[in-house]
């Protein structure tokens, strides 16, 4: 195969033997229909299970995927920054799910909108196939962060883009340690676009996104992309100030005026707690920055790869930078 690539399709893989025949199947029938020279980097996210040996042998046998085996399980988005860093393609990268969730026959769509001038093309989730309580949270979380965030989120839009180099080539650059992807393409800039698709259930296996790893993404998602939380409770700080003032003023009145008794203890209660509980929080909310902070100032590498298959070509006399 000649050295250049012009598509290069990104597939992160967490314990996923249970799809991956299928997955290799509907890329084969892919990228044998396109006429753009393509590449797939497939990213073993510290599986246990089989999946690693099944993508080796994938890449042994055919030499247009490559596969990336990181150290240990770095979670999803750490897994697709590694994926990307090892991009060739020169005019996009194609980025999908192991679980084919994502529809990989949406490409040709993709690629007629980046035809047609666009820089990113991204996916918005028409319908779930999730649970109730998942999709509840999904709709609530992405509205609420399109209203809180300081960038133009599409809602209802996951990491299931096409994207090309120009683009990906600042979100390579970008040295932030807490990755929200969807965050920092949106963050890039230039000409993008959304196309609306289906998202079937997983085609096999459970979700590998555990509540609290989806709790971390979601965190990262409000607290990468907006001041809202902390603004918030500036606020929420002045309100109470100006409450109590009013609520002291009524009271000196009372014991002036009318020589009122003192009152009620259960109300002294209850505003300590309300107000013990309020400055708990804010706490919080500004140790959450704190601790982007301190991760980012401790400059780990953002992810550590184990082996590549074919890192030579790969590489590109390029030194990848993790
Ligand atoms: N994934 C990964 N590392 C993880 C969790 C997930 O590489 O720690 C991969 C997973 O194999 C899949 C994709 O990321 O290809 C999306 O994960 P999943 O389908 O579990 O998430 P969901 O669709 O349930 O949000
Ligand atoms: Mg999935």
């Amino acid at each position: 195969m000649s050295n250049h690539v012009e598509l290069s399709i990104v597939v992160p893989l967490y314990n996923e033997e249970r799809n991956i025949a299928r997955l290799h199947n509907r890329l084969l029938s892919i990228i044998d229909n396109l006429d753009i020279s393509s590449e797939i980097i497939l990213v073993d996210d510290g599986s246990t299970d089989s999946t690693s040996d099944m993508i080796s042998s994938i890449s042994f046998a055919d030499s247009r995927f490559n596969s990336i085996f990181l150290s240990k399980n770095h979670g999803h988005q750490l897994a697709l920054t590694a994926g990307l860093r090892y991009v060739r393609a020169s005019k996009a990268v194609f980025i999908l799910d192991g679980d084919l969730q994502d529809p990989p026959e949406m490409i040709t769509h993709f690629l007629d909108k980046l035809d047609e001038g666009y820089d990113v093309v991204y996916g918005i989730r028409k319908n779930r196939q999730e649970t109730f309580i998942k999709r509840q949270l999904y709709w609530f979380y992405y509205r609420l962060i399109k209203k809180i965030a300081n960038i133009e989120l599409p809602a209802d839009s996951g990491d299931f883009a096409l994207i090309n180099r120009k683009v990906l080539d600042y979100l390579n650059s970008m040295p932030e340690q807490n990755r929200y992807l969807r965050g920092m393409r949106a963050w890039v800039g230039f000409k993008q676009t959304g196309i609306e698709y289906d998202r079937s259930a997983r085609y096999d296996g459970d979700s590998k996104y555990s509540w609290k790893k989806l709790f971390e993404l979601a965190y990262s998602g409000i607290f990468n992309f907006s001041d809202f939380p902390v603004k918030f409770i500036t606020r929420l700080g002045v309100i109470s100030i100006v409450v109590s003032l009013f609520y002291l003023a009524s009271v000196f009145i009372k014991k002036i005026w009318f020589d009122a008794v003192p009152v009620g203890f259960t109300a002294l209660i209850a505003a300590i707690v309300m107000f013990g509980g309020v400055q708990l929080i804010s706490l919080g909310v500004i140790g959450e920055y704190v601790l982007r902070i301190y991760k980012q100032v401790q400059q780990r590498p953002l992810f550590i790869v184990d082996k590549v298959i074919r890192e030579k070509e790969l590489m590109n006399g390029q030194d990848i930078q993790s």
